[in-house]
């Protein structure tokens, strides 16, 4: 059996903090270590994929265990199911408690692909995912009833920081925020809209993770200002 430094390296995976969580050894694993349900572990055995990728291999353990975290890993390494299936994991079953979980994404385009990855790995169960966009934006603002049937956001940073304003979410109850693509996020600003989402997600046990390409000394600033505890997950490139 290989050792977890020879494992480490085979993977490139750097791992800092307090007793980070082993990474996966395997998919098997999210079912006898996580106890991820097996219908959500069917719908991934659905995109027929044999092994996990580092960056999933590192991310889910750690999500799962319900730390923080600050991932790095390139562009193409499967960045988006390493959070979105912890994610289900830990939303159980939809429920109308208003949004549990909230996902920034730099662009609509790619808001929109972690919408289609995660109804695919939903499938089965019937979460109530909302892309903020103009068009249900002003359909939350004009049925404040609405907002309590949805599960799980997915937005732009911009479109959600008006919302916030305009008062037209309520995300007390979110318990999950995930930032994606971060490095992307912090060329749009995105440090100054810290602020108003953390205030407006205000449970005292709101779980962050944060997923980035790169890792420039804006992001390390952002995940200073956000984390507790974190646990980083780094997948090097070829050279380091
Ligand atoms: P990133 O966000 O890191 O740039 P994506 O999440 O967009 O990467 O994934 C890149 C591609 O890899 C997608 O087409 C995705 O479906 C695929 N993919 C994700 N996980 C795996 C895996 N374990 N094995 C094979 N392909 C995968
Ligand atoms: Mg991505």
């Amino acid at each position: 059996k290989a050792t977890l430094p020879s494992f480490l390296k085979a993977h490139k995976l750097k791992l800092t903090g307090t007793d980070v969580p082993m990474p996966l050894a395997s998919w098997e694993e999210l079912e006898t270590r996580f106890k991820v349900g097996s219908w959500l572990f069917k719908n991934l055995q659905k995109w027929g994929w044999e092994e996990p990728t580092a960056i999933q291999r590192g991310a889910m353990s750690v999500m799962l265990e319900n730390r923080d975290l600050l991932a790095g890993a390139p562009t193409g390494s499967g960045k988006t199911l390493a959070f979105l299936l912890p994610l289900i994991h830990h939303l159980k079953n939809p429920a109308k408690d208003g949004f549990r979980a909230v996902i920034v994404s730099p662009t609509r385009e790619l808001a929109q692909q972690i919408y289609e990855q995660l109804r695919r790995l939903s499938e089965g169960r019937r979460f109530r995912i909302c892309v903020l966009t103009k068009a249900t934006e002003s359909t939350l603002k004009q049925d404040p009833a609405l907002r309590k049937k949805y599960d799980i956001l997915i937005t732009t940073p911009l479109r959600l920081v008006h919302a916030i304003e305009q008062e037209e979410l309520e995300l007390d109850n979110v318990r999950h925020l995930v930032l994606d693509e971060a490095d992307r996020l912090l060329e749009q600003g995105f440090l100054e809209q810290t602020d108003a989402i953390l205030a407006a997600c205000s449970h005292p046990e709101l779980r962050k993770a944060l997923f980035s390409a790169t890792l420039p000394a804006g992001v390390e600033e952002m995940a200073k200002t956000f984390m507790v505890d974190e646990c980083r997950v780094i997948v090097g490139t070829k050279d380091g």
